[in-house]
């Protein structure tokens, strides 16, 4: 491990800090904050502690992990270790929340850095660390407070996304990616986000009057007709938590989403980049739908790892997601694979397997689990994200009559 200095100035630190606390979060006057990052991120938490406490928070309390720690586990911990977690530590999180506490999580680990552990320990700690992290998990998933991720260049990730630069000059590029990813780098990036939010209230807003029967993806080695849940909401940008805070969960954030049918998906898609699941690269994922049901799958790499996802569970074969991305957007712009969902599902329209979003139904966080399921709602332990938008993707709405309505064209908004 080597001691670098900080890769973002601390001009740089402090903007980053001011728009996850103002815009991210919008951490409210006495309101504390639970925030987890990597340790290298130390600068930008020490940052937005203070920004936090301008802003009036109550009590600030960082936790850090460490990539060296996680692996000492791996080589040296005791086999039982790995069916345990720090049950006591998720329980202080979700009593934190129920407290009204905010959330951040910076990412910015390693995104390979278990890829040569022992799978079956890994996948022991990840179930043992889901049960734990459930309860806490459960109130950020239902928005019960206002919470954010984002992230900060961490050497190995950089490394990760650009192996032919020497490591300084890749954190460097990898800083300034995520800077101009995350719409940092304007005059006033608080006034920036404000009006970023603005445009995507407005898609949504948009698609929500159309109210659509389906979505017709058209492209190179893609038909494909996503019918969309009976009572589906479209979303993007900042929403409302439970506490009335509004706030904006990812950073960054460019897509506007919502639930398709779990039945109704009928024809062929192909992914448009590289999907990176767990430590494996899926290249060029090519799949034919039926009655919402994936029946045929390939890709030309990790074809072996991409059958394993769909077999998850009954749900994995079918949709949870779509979401609306131009082409146009910086992620997209800057060409690269982030190996990180954060960024890679704002690069892209894309498709989730699995698990769909309460909140993407009107009056969704009402409905039972059976209703969401009746109005077409799918249900799954996963939800994964892959891309299936270009330059070249048209997109049409199709309402309930058959009418046709442009809603993309060559990978802009119409
Ligand atoms: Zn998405
Ligand atoms: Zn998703």
């Amino acid at each position: 491990m080597s001691d670098t200095p900080a890769p973002m100035s601390p001009e740089r630190l402090q903007r980053m800090a001011e728009v996850i606390v103002k815009i991210g979060l919008n951490l409210q006057a006495g309101q504390d904050l639970v925030m987890t990052a990597p340790v290298a991120a130390l600068p930008l938490v020490r940052q937005i502690a203070a920004e936090a406490y301008k802003a009036g928070a109550g009590v600030v309390t960082p936790l850090l992990g460490d990539e060296e720690i996680t692996l000492a586990r791996y080589r040296h911990a005791q086999d039982a270790s790995f069916d345990r977690a720090a049950d006591w530590l998720y329980q202080g999180m979700a009593q934190a929340f129920a407290g009204n506490a905010a959330r951040l999580a910076i990412v910015g680990d390693n995104p390979m850095l278990l890829a040569e552990q022992d799978p079956d320990k890994v996948s022991r700690a990840n179930r043992a660390n889901s049960i734990a992290y459930k309860p806490a998990l459960e109130k950020i998933s239902n928005f019960v407070v206002n919470w954010n991720i984002a992230a900060y260049p961490g050497t190995a990730w950089a490394r990760q996304v650009f192996p032919d630069l020497p490591e300084a000059e890749a954190v460097a590029a990898l800083a300034e990616a995520i800077y101009k990813a995350s719409r940092l780098d304007g005059a006033d990036p608080v006034a920036d986000w404000t009006a970023h939010n603005a445009a995507l209230r407005q898609r949504s807003a948009w698609l929500n009057g159309q109210r659509f029967a389906a979505l017709q993806f058209t492209g190179p080695g893609t038909d494909l007709r996503v019918g969309l849940a009976d009572g589906h909401e479209w979303h993007g940008g900042a929403s409302q938590a439970q506490n009335g805070v509004i706030c904006n969960p990812n950073i960054p954030t460019e897509e506007v989403f919502t639930t398709p049918h779990a039945l109704k998906v009928e024809g062929h898609v192909s992914a448009t980049k590289p999907l990176s699941h767990q430590g494996t690269l899926i290249e060029n994922i090519q799949v034919r739908f039926e009655g919402g049901q994936i029946v045929e799958a390939k890709a030309t790499r990790g074809e072996n790892v991409l059958q394993k996802v769909l077999d998850s569970d009954a749900g994995a074969r079918r949709l949870g997601e779509v979401a609306l991305v131009p082409h146009s957007s910086p992620i997209s712009a800057s060409g690269l694979l982030f190996y990180n969902t954060l960024f890679d599902e704002n690069a892209a329209c894309h498709i989730a397997l699995g698990q769909c979003y309460s909140k993407c139904f009107l009056g969704g966080d009402k409905l039972t689990p059976e209703q969401l399921a009746a109005q077409g709602g799918n249900s799954s332990v996963i939800h994964i994200d892959w891309m299936i938008g270009s330059d070249q993707i048209d997109i049409d709405g199709i309402g309930a009559d058959g009418s046709v309505t442009p809603v993309f064209r060559k990978g802009e908004w119409a």
